[in-house]
């Protein structure tokens, strides 16, 4: 099964547990991936990610059918970079990386094949993207390269656009 081809009709047909009634109903949920549309449509739960992961699809949908805070963890992609046993790209290889500042999900694709993280996810919680540009500067990296990797994915989100502005300003 892939995330695309999830059959909501059993769930739908099995009525709603009271929690989903309580929650203003799951067909409702609203499922957004690597943009920003939370500031723009009222949402239950924002999913990172462009696609977003399956595995964190069914466990908010699980959570929501439950009545429970979906364990969704807010950690960066460092957290899951490590957990694999990656080598760093840009400790070893000096390669650019926003896997510091980006919303983990994906289970750190990109650095698992050696490439830096382009922040698809978007941002994770009270991500510290100065710290990162400025380890990225110190790297060789140029403003209007950092600006690229930040605009890249997610340019509005707030701590993605905050940092780009400043780099531009
Ligand atoms: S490769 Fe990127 S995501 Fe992995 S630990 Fe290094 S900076 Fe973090
Ligand atoms: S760009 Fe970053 S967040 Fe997106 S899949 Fe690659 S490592 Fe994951």
């Amino acid at each position: 099964m892939t995330a695309g081809s999830f059959d909501f009709a059993p769930l739908l047909a099995a009525g709603l547990p009271p929690p989903a009634v309580k929650h203003a109903g799951f067909p409702k949920f609203n499922f957004v991936g690597g943009h920003n549309d939370a500031e723009h449509v009222p949402v239950d739960f924002e999913l990172r990610g462009c696609p977003i992961s399956k595995a964190q699809l069914l466990e908010v949908i699980t959570a929501f059918l439950h009545g429970r805070r979906p364990a969704v963890s807010p950690h960066s992609v460092c957290v899951e970079c490590k957990a694999r046993g990656n080598v760093c790209v840009m400790v070893a290889h000096g390669t650019p990386c926003l896997g510091p500042v980006t919303h983990a999900g994906c289970n750190a694709l990109c650095p698992s094949y050696h490439r830096g993280c382009y922040g698809c996810y978007g941002p994770a919680e009270s991500p510290n993207a100065p710290a990162l540009t400025a380890q990225l500067r110190e790297m060789g990296v140029a403003d209007l390269d950092l600006v690229r990797m930040l605009r890249t994915f997610n340019a509005a989100a707030p701590a993605f656009r905050a940092e780009s502005e400043e780099l531009t300003s």
